[in-house]
């Protein structure tokens, strides 16, 4: 395939016109035009790609040593080191990110693969004590043909989540982005057919959810599906899928509490919370979209958030000068734009923001303003429910009790950030906050050794870490006797 073309599905090493599904624009949404020709796939292009990965799974891949496979996502990691402009570059045009933060996101990508390659050749079992007759022992194996399913905010730090731990396990994938941003996963398949992967290893197959993803779903040659995207798609995937049991894991919404006490650096604080509400437009499932802030400090907050606000670069994803892009897609902005009614309804205070930018050479786009509510309730809709766009909800406590009382009190548990002079009190909020990941005095430090995920509505399973890989293995057990021999159960 041509550098820079994307018109093409990647499926068995080959660069292939889809079958049953079509070739359309992606839309950049910074002018809402399509910037690109994407290959869709459709069902019988799914069956394709789903016969192509269980073939290498059954041929080459999983008889490989691990050191093999390890050797492999190294030089495929190389690679991504080298292109991360280029990735950076569709990334951006795709879902509208400022190029800011798609070069600082793409670039530690590569070091997710570098760290699961480094894993690949150390998937030991147990041996288990029993007796002289026997020998006990595990050994992990790896889940097979994996369907991966990646939403459309960050779909190349979705898939470097999810094939680092699969293709370390020894499984070989399916990998189907939104089909809002389809374009940087094909852009990755161009890597793995240089880095010399076996054919059918990694197919990538962009498409819409209802048609391709459900059917890459309800295939009964998959035999795990790992999803990130909103929890009311994740429960239709459960349901497709439970005919044929597969194994599934989550990575699914947040409503992050982000809690700011009186006796905390609040400026430093500040910095992370205001950047936390902000970055990637709002969209992302672990920013701290709900700010709970002790009553002492809330005025001085609230209104470093209006002043911060201003100074807040709206722009072109491209323009290295720009913060914050646009909404990624339509959808997302009326989303977004909805639910700052629905803020203002129910009488929440409008600290900045709350509308679409309407500059010149902005009003065909996405964009939105940095939004932020004062006097928000923690049972209002804006602290409730994942909005996924630049809007802040400033909400004031009193006490640790109330903190965890108002952290703990959504349906999500994906992650929490609190800000706390006092190491006593760290302790104490962090171990009574129900979420997979606690920042204390930092925010969204995330890396590939650090395992992420969520508690109660946002997901099931962990990502990155050495329990990724759990995921993607089934333990086996094997029990040998070192006698040979059997009592006859009937002889008496
Ligand atoms: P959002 O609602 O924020 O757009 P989704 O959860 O719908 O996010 O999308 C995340 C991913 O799930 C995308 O790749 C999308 O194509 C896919 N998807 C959507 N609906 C289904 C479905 N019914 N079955 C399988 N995948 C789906």
């Amino acid at each position: 395939m041509t550098q820079g073309r994307f018109d093409r599905l990647f499926i068995g090493g080959e660069w292939v016109t889809p079958l049953d599904g079509g070739v359309r624009g992606s839309i950049d949404p910074s002018t809402g035009q399509p910037w690109t020709d994407v290959a869709y796939g459709g069902v019988a292009d799914i069956d394709r790609a789903v016969a192509a990965a269980g073939a290498a799974f059954e041929g080459p891949w999983r008889r490989m040593p691990g050191w093999e496979r390890a050797a492999l996502l190294r030089r495929f990691a190389d690679l991504y080191a080298a292109h991360v402009e280029e990735l950076a570059q569709v990334e951006s045009r795709d879902n509208g990110r400022a190029i800011r933060e798609s070069r600082l996101d793409v670039g530690m990508h590569a070091q997710y693969y570098h760290w699961f390659a480094s894993l690949a050749d150390k998937l030991d079992g147990r041996t288990i004590p029993m007796d002289a007759s026997v020998h006990a022992f595990t050994s992990r194996v790896p889940a097979g043909v994996v369907g991966t399913i990646t939403p459309w905010n960050v779909p190349l730090m979705a898939a470097a989540w999810k094939l680092g731990p699969a293709l370390a396990a020894g499984c070989t994938v399916v990998l189907k982005p939104a089909e809002q941003t389809p374009a940087s996963s094909l852009a990755l398949a161009r890597l793995f057919e240089e880095a010399g992967f076996p054919p059918g290893v990694v197919n990538v197959v962009p498409g819409d959810g209802p048609t391709a993803g459900a059917h890459l779903v309800a295939h009964p040659d998959v035999d795990k599906i790992a999803f990130t995207g909103e929890g009311a798609t994740a429960k239709t995937i459960l349901k497709t899928g439970a005919d044929t049991l597969k194994r599934f894991s989550f990575e699914l919404g947040g409503k992050a509490p982000h809690i700011i006490f009186a006796d905390a650096d609040v400026d430093q604080a500040l910095n992370a919370a205001t950047g936390s509400a902000w970055t990637l437009c709002g969209q992302s499932c672990a920013l701290g979209s709900r700010v709970l802030v002790e009553r002492p400090v809330y005025d001085r907050v609230v209104e470093e958030f209006r002043r911060r606000a201003a100074r807040v670069r709206v722009g072109m994803p491209l323009d290295p000068a720009t913060h914050m892009g646009p909404q990624a897609h339509a959808e997302q902005l009326a989303k977004t734009l909805r639910y700052i009614d629905i803020g203002r309804d129910e009488g929440a205070e409008l600290v900045t923001g709350g509308g679409r930018v309407d500059n010149d050479g902005l009003r065909d786009g996405y964009f939105v303003q940095p939004t932020a509510f004062a006097g928000v309730r923690a049972d209002m809709r804006i602290a409730q429910e994942e909005i996924f766009g630049p809007v802040a909800a400033l909400i004031p406590f009193d006490g640790e009790e109330e903190a965890i009382a108002i952290a703990n009190g959504t349906p999500y548990g994906l992650t929490a950030g609190l800000w706390t002079g006092d190491v006593g009190r760290a302790h104490r909020v962090a171990a009574r906050i129900e979420a997979g990941m606690v920042w204390v005095n930092t925010y969204r430090y995330i890396r590939w050794s650090t395992p992420y995920g969520g508690m109660k509505a946002s997901g099931w399973g962990r990502e990155n870490g050495i329990e990724a890989l759990d995921s993607y293995l089934e333990t086996k057990t094997t029990v040998i006797s070192t006698t040979g021999t059997f009592p006859d159960p009937y002889l008496q």
